[in-house]
């Protein structure tokens, strides 16, 4: 039986980037014979044409039946001024949450050709090679109550909650110690236990699942050392696990490590990861219709789906060694481009990494 794949390609620059994704991913379904069968459907505030931005239905449906969900960005500003609850981002919360996409895998990997695009030396991020995992359902983003309230003096106070069970870090602490075993076999679990509540119980429960890897090294960090330790020495760290909030933080800001944000993938699985793909990146409403975003973290996705939801190891490889040698052949995006190589749009280099795929 073929095996479905939704495409939403969302806002801003999500339908470009998506466009050379797709591109890619037609390509490997031929080249290796995978069964898949794609469809699209519309997302974010794209599905509007004013401001009464209301979350469709039919994407949730959708994904719900779909294998595997291959997602660009949503958002951007002519949607930031209406009600929270019916902005666009809110409805990517939601759809990740009924679906159950509590594991959020985030790797930060410095290809070698992109050492002088990092912000830091060289020698700090060679051969950096990191895996965020992000706790994605639950936290402060979902806690309730939130809003804002009156005080007795009449002045406006907003609130939020930061809520995490047992069953929830148990649940991602398992994933990393999980991707730790196949990796560097260390995980280094993020949280400011030395001032929430909420904390202090993802250490214990982090310490409690660390019993069954006793071949996983375990270490905690406060996320303010955290984010301090990721631009001093970020090769030190192998797995972070770390929550929503932490997590969506952390995350960015190790992206800058390997060059821009525009070369970030990830994964957001559930319990038999089945999952949503999707860049690190937003909308970038600022460079959209320009035809100059970088479409590699959205190729890689589609590696990442290939690899995670359907076990699909080697064409995995094949897409990332496409990206590899493109990247060798000198072509950048504005977000990755140092002096000596060449400027390439969006399209370029999808139809680049599509050239080397192909010659594989
Ligand atoms: P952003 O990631 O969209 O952009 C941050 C910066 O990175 C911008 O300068 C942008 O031009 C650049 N950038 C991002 N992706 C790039 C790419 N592929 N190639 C080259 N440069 C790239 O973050 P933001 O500006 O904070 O948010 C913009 C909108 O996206 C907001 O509405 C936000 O809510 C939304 N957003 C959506 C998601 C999502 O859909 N998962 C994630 C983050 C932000």
């Amino acid at each position: 039986m073929s095996k479905q794949i939704l495409i939403l390609p969302g806002d801003g620059i999500g339908p470009e980037i998506m466009a050379e994704a797709v591109k890619v991913l037609t390509l490997a379904n031929s080249k290796y014979s995978l069964g898949f069968e794609l469809s699209h459907d519309v997302i974010g505030g794209a599905p509007s044409t004013s401001t009464a931005c209301r979350w469709p239905t039919r994407p949730w449906t959708r994904a719900r039946a779909a294998d595997a969900v291959l997602l660009g960005a949503v958002g951007g500003p002519k949607w930031d001024k209406i009600e929270r609850d019916i902005r666009p981002e809110r409805g990517l919360l939601k759809i990740r949450a009924q679906l159950g996409l509590f594991g959020n895998l985030r790797p930060a990997i410095l290809y070698p050709q992109l050492a002088d695009a990092s912000s830091l030396k060289p020698e700090v991020v060679a051969g950096l090679d990191i895996l965020i995992v992000r706790e994605l359902t639950g936290g402060i983003y979902f806690g309730a109550p939130r809003g804002v309230r009156e005080l007795e003096n009449g002045e406006r106070q907003a609130y939020d909650t930061l809520p995490y069970s047992e069953s929830e870090i148990r649940r991602i602490a398992r994933v990393g110690f999980d991707m730790a075993r196949v990796r560097g076999k260390k995980v280094c679990s993020v949280d400011k236990a030395n001032v929430l509540a909420s904390s202090q119980l993802w250490r214990e429960i982090v310490e409690e699942v660390a019993k069954d890897y006793p071949d996983v090294e375990l270490s905690h960090m406060y996320v303010d050392n955290a984010a301090m330790q990721l631009v001093r020495a970020p090769k030190q760290f192998d797995v972070i696990v770390t929550d929503n909030l932490f997590g969506d933080i952390l995350s960015d800001q190790a992206s800058m490590l390997t060059g821009s944000i525009g070369m970030l993938p990830s994964a957001s699985l559930d319990t038999n990861n089945k999952g949503m793909y999707e860049p690190c990146h937003g909308s970038a409403p600022d460079i959209a219709g320009q035809g100059i975003a970088n479409p590699l973290a959205t190729i890689l996705s589609v590696s990442m789906m290939l690899r995670y939801s359907f076990n699909l190891a080697d064409a995995a490889d094949a897409i990332e060694k496409a990206v590899s040698l493109v990247l060798d052949q000198g072509l950048r995006t504005g977000d990755i481009w140092s002096q000596g190589c060449t400027k390439v749009g969006t399209q370029e280099m999808g139809d680049a990494v599509v050239a080397a795929l192909r010659n594989l």
